[in-house]
């Protein structure tokens, strides 16, 4: 079903992504268990009932009961087909595709942006090669090493450097058969009155831009000697939005995902020097502040944000409007203090990387207290007025705190250093939130209730041998050996027709050698229905430990009904039989004594 791609890269491929990660991307999750929780994007709803599975590798929702892998997920949400799923997480994976396949139907972007894509691709690598082997670039590369950037970094980065000729990269370009207009329009070349082609970033250094999904999209070059502007950075494109763009994010996902956490620096350069000294967690905004939708990427990952910027004016300013963004979405924000006015990069550079984290990491402010010291600054506090303007502004900052024990903390705070009732204060806090409260609601909305324990694979309006065939066939998608043991004692002797398919592919599966894998599995089934299906059991909560009695029962259960049913058709074939050969009186007895049997299924 792979079309042109052979089973074993359509596997390789899934293999190496995480679905958590991916469909992190779309949906904001929360781990709840062994599981991950958010409201499903596929239907409308206020409580999340879209569950993922990080050991299994499926998602499935208990709502409107889409699920599937990895690949499902993309093809549902992005409307790919299933070669273009396969295609998107290979680039992500960096897997290459047999050429036929990456041939086959163009992207969702436009020619013009695949064209600027693989440019940036192609030059990346110029680059960097020219800044480690050529002689031009000798001196950019010292320059680097002098400011502290080792070799593993700049490799790490990709960081490279332009020669200071016009030409050569026109050349480059030209012979890999780019189009010049093209290239002028993503920033690379310029072009003057006389149509001549000049490469942008000459004698620069490089610093390439990366996307979420590891593709370089932009340049930042940096000048080395007096060229104007010190900063040159590729125009905006349909591939590269600052506002959209998390620098570093591709590397840093997985530390941020592990540490719950992470640090949010104004520039590469800092997020490099950061990573360089042990600090991972780590991403940069391509200007000074941060816009809703990269807090909103952020989220999706994380609770807890660390701003950290330039220790001068400007940084301050810009960490108070991310603060309050970040806050705003609901993370819980602190704000890091470089002192003596240094930026990250110099107080690492300068003092090391556990210097960094315990001094400026470790000590740093919540957002409030932050925010308290900030508008601090614009006050006098000997003056009444001042002092008066001063406290309602920062009642105002916590009356916006969700937690009471916070709130407190503050309100005491304030009481004692003015010499006011705390009483008064938390008056004034909750009339402020009061008027606030139709937001709040909103919000609580979108808390997190315990689901699981709702969701049970035992359906009390099945009949019982219908919850037999669905439990035992959840311990089948878990345990090759259960599956062995039902293969040999019940084969395909299922009553559900849906269930015979999947156990009867299930046994060829695991024949075939392969492990417990549902991800894996649901591949194999051509039907959506029977992979929904597969999915929603495999979702459903089985107990760790299964004892053979269990699965003794539930195949006992499962004969029974089947031999009810053989009896039952049994007698039917009889009843036809009667009324063929005209006996009224016999027909009538094996009606009744079916209707009997029928009785009696129905109460087991
Ligand atoms: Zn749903």
């Amino acid at each position: 079903m792979a079309g042109h791609i052979p089973e074993e890269k359509v596997d390789e491929i899934r293999q190496s992504t995480d679905i958590v990660d991916i469909i992190g991307d779309y949906v904001e999750l929360k781990k709840q268990g062994r599981n991950y929780f958010g409201l499903c994007p596929f239907h409308g709803e206020s409580t999340p009932s879209f569950s993922v599975s990080a050991d299994k590798q499926i998602f499935h929702c208990f709502g409107c009961g889409k699920g599937g892998n990895v690949y499902t997920f993309l093809m549902e949400m992005e409307g790919f087909n299933f070669i273009q799923a396969i295609k998107q997480l290979a680039g992500q994976a960096q897997i290459d595709l047999p050429e036929e396949a990456s041939q086959e139907d163009s992207s969702q972007i436009s020619t013009e942006s695949q064209s600027i894509l693989e440019a940036h691709q192609w030059l990346a690598k110029l680059y960097h090669h020219m800044l480690l082997n050529s002689k031009e670039g000798q001196d950019a590369y010292q320059y680097l090493i002098d400011r502290g950037f080792s070799e593993e970094t700049i490799k790490k980065y990709q960081i490279g450097y332009s020669p200071n000729s016009k030409e050569f990269v026109v050349t480059f370009l030209e012979k890999k058969g780019f189009h010049p207009q093209t290239m002028v329009k993503a920033g690379l070349l310029n072009a003057n009155d006389q149509g001549e082609y000049a490469d942008r970033f000459r004698g620069r250094l490089i610093f390439p831009l990366r996307n979420h999904l590891g593709k370089t999209v932009a340049f930042a070059g940096r000048s080395l000697g007096h060229q104007e502007p010190k900063y040159l950075n590729s125009p905006e494109t349909e591939l590269f939005q600052k506002n959209r763009l998390l620098y570093n994010f591709d590397l840093a996902r997985a530390a941020i995902r592990k540490q719950k956490s992470v640090i949010l620096f104004e520039g590469y350069v800092d997020v490099i020097s950061a990573d360089q000294a042990g600090v991972h967690n780590v991403v940069g905004t391509m200007g000074t502040s941060i816009s809703s939708s990269q807090a909103n990427l952020l989220k999706r990952y994380v609770d807890q944000v660390i701003i950290c910027y330039d220790g001068d004016q400007p940084g301050v300013e810009a960490a108070v409007k991310a603060g309050r963004l970040l806050k705003n979405t609901g993370c819980q924000t602190f704000v890091a203090r470089v002192p003596d006015g240094l930026d990250p990069d110099d107080f690492i550079q300068k003092h090391g990387g556990d210097r960094f984290k315990k001094e400026v990491l470790d000590t740093s402010d919540t957002f409030i207290a932050f925010i308290m010291s900030y508008l601090r600054r614009d006050y006098n506090l000997q003056l009444e007025g001042d002092r008066i303007a001063y406290i309602e502004k920062i009642l105002q900052e916590v009356a916006l705190l969700d937690r009471a024990v916070e709130r407190e903390h503050y309100l005491n705070e304030l009481a004692s250093e003015f010499q006011m009732s705390v009483d008064t204060l938390k008056e004034e806090v909750h009339h402020i939130r009061g008027k606030n409260t139709v937001k709040q609601d909103n919000k609580d909305q979108n808390r997190y209730t315990n689901r699981t324990s709702q969701y049970s694979i035992q359906n009390k309006l099945l009949p019982a041998f219908h919850n037999a065939e669905r439990k035992l066939i959840a311990y089948m998608l878990r345990d090759p050996f259960i599956a062995e043991k039902v293969q040999e004692e019940l084969g395909g002797a299922f009553n559900i027709s849906d269930h015979q398919v999947i156990v009867t592919y299930l046994y060829a599966y695991y024949e075939d050698g392969n492990q417990s894998d549902v991800s894996q599995f649901v591949e194999k089934l051509d039907d959506p229905a029977l992979k929904n299906l597969v999915i929603e059991l495999a979702m459903a909560p089985v107990s760790e430990e299964v004892s053979d009695q269990e699965i003794h029962d539930y195949i006992f259960r499962i004969k029974a009904e089947h031999s009810d049913r053989t009896d039952i058709k049994t007698l039917e074939d009889d009843l036809k039989r009667a009324e063929q050969q005209n006996e009224p009186i016999k027909a009538a007895e094996i009606a009744m004594k079916i209707i009997e049997r029928k009785k009696e299924l129905k109460n087991t």
